[in-house]
C-alpha cells in the first residue's frame, strides 16, 4: 500500500483522524494540552457515564490494591500471575450478572477477540448484528467461522439467515445490548427465542449497559430478566464502571472451557491489581446508587427534549445521543464548529459506522450540569440551522 497516498485520500474525504492531546479537569471538563487560552470544554465524548473514573471511593481503592499488590501482576493468570482479587472482583460480577461464574479480561476488546474464536472454528457460523462493534467483528475473524451478517435488529432477517445458514456446526448469535453508535437496545427477549428455537449460543456485548439498566446495574440482561438464558454475558469495566478491563459472565463450564481456550486471556498480563480495587468500588456504587442512573436518564431526557423541541428527531432509548450528518466532511466541519463553542463532541465516520452515515456522537454523563446541557442542546441547534 501507498502510505503517503492513502493518507492523502483520507484527508480529502474527511476520514483521517489525528490525535488530540488533552488535559481533563476535576470536574470532566477538557483543556487542549496546547491551548494558551485553557478554554474550557465540555467532554460529550467520553463514555464517563456516571462520572466515577474521578469518584473518591474508586481512587482510594485502587490506591489500597495497589498498596496491597502492588503496580503489575507480574504474569499471566495461568502462570503464576492469579492474584486472590481477580477472584474477588470475579464474583461480585457472576452475582451482579446472575451467573454461576465469571473470567476478566485485559479489555473489551481483549474479551471479543478472545472468547468468539475459543467456541468457534471453521465447520461453525456466528450470527452477527450488522453494527456490532469492530472487537466483535474481529474476534468473529480470528475465529474463522462462517460469517453471517444480519440487518441491524432485524429479527425477520436473523430468522431468515438462521433457517437457511444455521448448518450442523455450533452456531453463535452476537449482539450489543446497547449500540455503541447508534445508542438503539437490541430486542433480547425476541433474540432469546431466535437461539433456542434454531439451537444457537447467544453472547450479548453490555458495554454501553452495565452499571447503567438493570435493578443493581447489571444491565439490560438484568433489567429484562433473561439472565438465565443468555449463554455469555460480556461487557467492560472502562465505560459508566470508570475503570478498565472487562469480563464475561456464563456457566461454570463455559468459564472453564474459556479458561483453556481463549487465546487473549491465556497468553496476556493479568490486569494491574489497581484497576481491579478500582472495578470493585465501582461495582459498590452502582449497587448501592441507584439514583445515579436516574440522574443520568434525568439529564439525558433534558437534553433529548431541547433537540426535540427544536424539531431534531433524535432517536435511542441511552445517554448515546447520536444526530445523523450523513458525509464525514460536514460532520468534521460541524464538530469543529462546536468546538469553537467549547463542546468537545466527536465525527464520528466510517470505517465505524456505515458510509454515509457520519454523525456527530453525544454522551451523556454526570459530569454534564444541566445549564451546560442546556446550552448545548441550543448550541447544536442553532450550528445546524445555520450549517
Ligand atoms: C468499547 C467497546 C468494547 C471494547 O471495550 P474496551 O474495554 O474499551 O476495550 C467492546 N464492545 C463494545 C460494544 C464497546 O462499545
Amino acid at each position: 500500500m501507498d502510505r503517503l497516498n492513502w493518507i492523502e485520500k483520507q484527508r480529502q474525504s474527511g476520514n483521517f483522524r489525528q490525535l488530540t492531546p488533552v488535559k481533563r479537569m476535576q470536574d470532566g471538563t477538557l483543556q487542549l494540552a496546547g491551548d494558551t487560552e485553557k478554554a474550557v470544554l465540555h467532554d460529550f465524548s467520553s463514555n464517563d457515564y456516571l462520572a466515577l473514573s474521578l469518584h473518591p471511593d474508586l481512587i482510594a481503592a485502587s490506591r489500597k490494591y495497589l498498596e496491597m499488590a502492588g503496580a503489575g501482576a507480574g504474569a499471566a493468570r495461568l502462570m503464576s500471575g492469579d492474584l486472590t482479587v481477580y477472584h474477588e472482583l470475579e464474583k461480585k460480577i457472576a452475582e451482579l450478572k446472575g451467573q454461576e461464574a465469571a473470567l476478566l479480561f485485559g479489555s473489551g476488546y481483549l474479551a471479543n477477540c478472545g472468547i468468539i474464536p475459543a467456541l468457534l472454528g471453521r465447520q461453525d457460523v456466528v450470527f452477527c448484528d450488522r453494527l456490532n462493534h469492530a472487537s466483535i467483528y474481529d474476534g468473529c475473524r480470528l475465529s474463522r467461522a462462517r460469517l453471517v451478517r444480519f440487518h441491524h435488529n432485524d429479527l425477520n432477517h436473523l430468522e431468515d439467515m438462521l433457517k437457511s445458514r444455521r448448518g450442523k456446526g455450533e452456531a453463535l448469535i452476537v449482539v450489543e445490548s446497547i449500540y455503541s453508535m447508534d445508542g438503539d437496545r437490541s430486542p433480547l427477549k425476541e433474540l432469546v427465542s431466535l437461539k433456542e428455537k434454531y439451537g444457537c449460543l447467544l453472547m450479548v456485548d453490555e458495554a454501553h449497559a452495565t452499571g447503567l439498566f438493570g435493578p443493581n446495574g447489571g444491565g439490560v440482561i438484568e433489567e429484562e430478566g433473561l439472565s438465565s438464558h443468555v449463554d455469555l454475558a460480556m461487557g467492560t469495566f472502562g465505560k459508566a464502571l470508570g475503570s478498565y478491563g472487562a469480563y464475561v459472565a456464563a456457566s461454570g463450564s463455559m468459564i472453564d472451557f474459556l479458561v483453556n481456550r481463549a487465546r487473549s486471556f491465556i497468553y496476556s498480563t493479568a490486569l494491574p491489581p489497581a484497576v481491579v480495587g478500582a472495578s470493585l468500588a465501582a461495582i459498590k456504587i452502582i449497587q448501592k446508587q441507584p439514583e445515579l442512573r436516574q440522574k443520568l436518564f434525568a439529564k439525558v431526557d433534558l437534553f433529548k427534549s431541547i433537540l426535540r423541541q427544536g424539531g431534531l428527531d433524535v432517536l435511542g432509548p441511552s445517554q448515546i445521543v447520536p444526530v445523523l450528518i450523513g458525509e464525514s466532511s460536514t460532520a468534521v466541519y460541524l464538530a469543529e464548529k462546536l468546538r469553537r463553542k467549547n463542546i468537545f463532541a466527536t465525527a464520528v465516520r466510517p470505517p465505524t459506522v456505515p458510509e454515509g452515515t457520519a454523525r456527530l456522537r453525544f454522551s451523556i454523563t454526570l459530569h454534564h450540569k444541566n445549564d451546560v446541557l442546556k446550552q448545548t442542546a441550543a448550541t447544536l441547534l442553532e450550528i445546524l440551522e445555520k450549517g
